[in-house]
């Protein structure tokens, strides 16, 4: 096996659109094993007695989802819905509470919780009430930290004084604002019309109720976007001075997500103007000031993701790039997902079924993955890729991997230098390309996951 090298280029060339690469469709590595090779093996006893073999004094990171919104945008790829009268907000309140006493009865008494994020969905779609009453079932159910970082995902649209009063009495610590897309065509298109004021009140809100970190979202690849539009946003998001900004490309899965039908393919940027808009947002954001954290983060260098990112103890977990080091990750909720030390399982995603579990007493879960300790080492390497862009490789996985890797290498993306893998400047935006070599389960198939880039 010949070493190829890549030529170091300068910071400026670095984006490189190249489309056998870019155009390939790749799972998005948030867990490995990823969540579509859980199976109904795994059932409520076995995510029971996961739970209950946590070290006695392990920090545990909750996840809330809330899985529904007030309106649908068209390119949602999230698991949510509008409420109605027969899937109401607040009896699947009641199923969460009864889910957070249920799990909490199997955790070691030692155990922290140390992380909570809500997600959705859109968490906004609470009242204050049921804000109070879910962080009453926790404290009263687990050993919450008192320094516990606090998230919620919220829509600036749905952001009230009395609902960022309840968050902010928990202790809320960051909120995540879905910005997307400032121009108005755009956000017509997208079913999300939301004018610049109004976000800029929510983010008003929350800092005058003294909420430390803001994380805006946005994104490229939207139908009629252009590069124009994306850094319009990127400049915005800037401005407001938020903590961090994620940049996600718009995944276009209609056979999976119904309401992306909406949208004439011919209205979707090409692959390589999708590219180009990545580009765009990268450098809007690097040139305001944040470092690039990850493949699609950027955050202020004072951020602890920025310090994490630095010192190499940036995660990835199902909420995307973290410096969250938790023992583990439980989700509650429909279609939750749960990453314990030694296994993945999952919640029924649907809502009915969920309250009805819940309802009898029942735990929701409907399938998982209990990880060999081979695919726990992959999951590690995949993750050191994703976050550190530098990884070391035993000579089996490099004798294993090197044929996928090599048209990677040719192209300048990745060297193989001794046992050390390295992800060029010039190979980041694929870095999802070189953790696909690395996952012996991943076959190439169209229809399944979202493009790399
Ligand atoms: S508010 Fe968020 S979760 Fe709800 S439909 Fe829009 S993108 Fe999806």
């Amino acid at each position: 096996m010949s070493d190829l090298t890549y030529r170091a280029r300068s910071e400026k060339d670095v984006w490189d659109y190249l489309p056998e690469f870019a155009s390939e469709q790749l799972p998005r590595y948030t867990s490995y094993p990823p969540a579509n090779r859980f199976s109904g093996d795994i059932d409520a006893a076995a995510a029971s007695s996961a739970r209950a073999r946590l070290p006695a004094d392990a920090t545990i990171s909750l996840y809330l989802h809330i899985p529904f919104c007030q309106k649908l945008c068209w390119y949602c790829g999230c698991h949510t819905t509008v409420p109605t009268l027969a899937d109401p907000v607040e009896t699947y309140i009641q199923a969460l509470k009864a889910e957070i006493a249920l799990v909490a009865s199997d955790v070691p008494s030692g155990a922290r919780v140390t992380r909570i994020h809500f997600g959705g969905g859109s968490p906004d779609i609470l009242s204050p009430q049921q804000v109070d009453e879910l962080f009453a079932a926790i404290r009263a159910r687990f050993n919450l930290s008192p320094l516990a970082d606090i998230a919620v995902e919220l829509d600036p649209r749905g952001v009230s004084p009395g609902l960022v009063q309840a968050f902010a009495n928990a202790g809320l610590t960051r909120a995540s604002l879905g910005v997307q897309v400032l121009n108005t065509d755009v956000q017509k298109r997208i079913n999300r019309i939301q004018p610049k004021a109004v976000i800029e009140d929510a983010i008003k809100m929350l800092r005058g109720t003294g909420v430390e970190s803001i994380n805006i979202d946005m994104m490229y690849g939207l139908p009629g976007q252009n590069i124009a539009d994306v850094v319009e946003t990127g400049l915005f998001a800037a401005t407001q001075d938020a903590d961090r900004i994620a940049v996600f490309g718009y995944a276009h899965v209609p056979w999976m997500k119904k309401y992306q039908k909406a949208f004439r393919t011919d209205d979707l940027p090409s692959g390589e103007t999708r590219f180009r808009q990545a580009e765009a947002a990268a450098r809007t954001l690097t040139s305001a000031g944040y470092m690039p954290v990850g493949f699609d983060h950027f955050a202020a260098p004072g951020d602890a993701l920025s310090t994490a990112e630095r010192n190499g103890r940036l995660h990835r977990n199902f909420q995307g790039y973290t410096d969250d080091a938790s023992d583990a990750l439980i989700g509650l909720g429909a279609s939750a997902i749960s990453s314990l030390p030694d296994l993945f399982y999952q919640n029924t995603r649907d809502t009915g079924a969920y309250r009805a579990c819940l309802g009898e007493g029942k735990s929701p879960v409907v399938r998982g993955l209990k990880p060999t300790r081979e695919e726990l080492s992959i999951g590690r390497l995949i993750e050191g890729v994703l976050c550190n862009f530098e990884v070391n490789l035993d000579a089996d996985t490099r004798k294993a991997v090197y044929p996928k890797l090599a048209p990677l290498m040719r192209a300048g993306l990745v060297g193989l230098h001794g046992t050390t893998l390295t992800v060029s400047a010039r190979g980041k935006p694929y870095a999802r390309n070189v953790a696909a070599c690395l996952d012996p389960g991943f076959a190439a198939k169209p229809s399944v996951h979202s493009l790399a880039i």
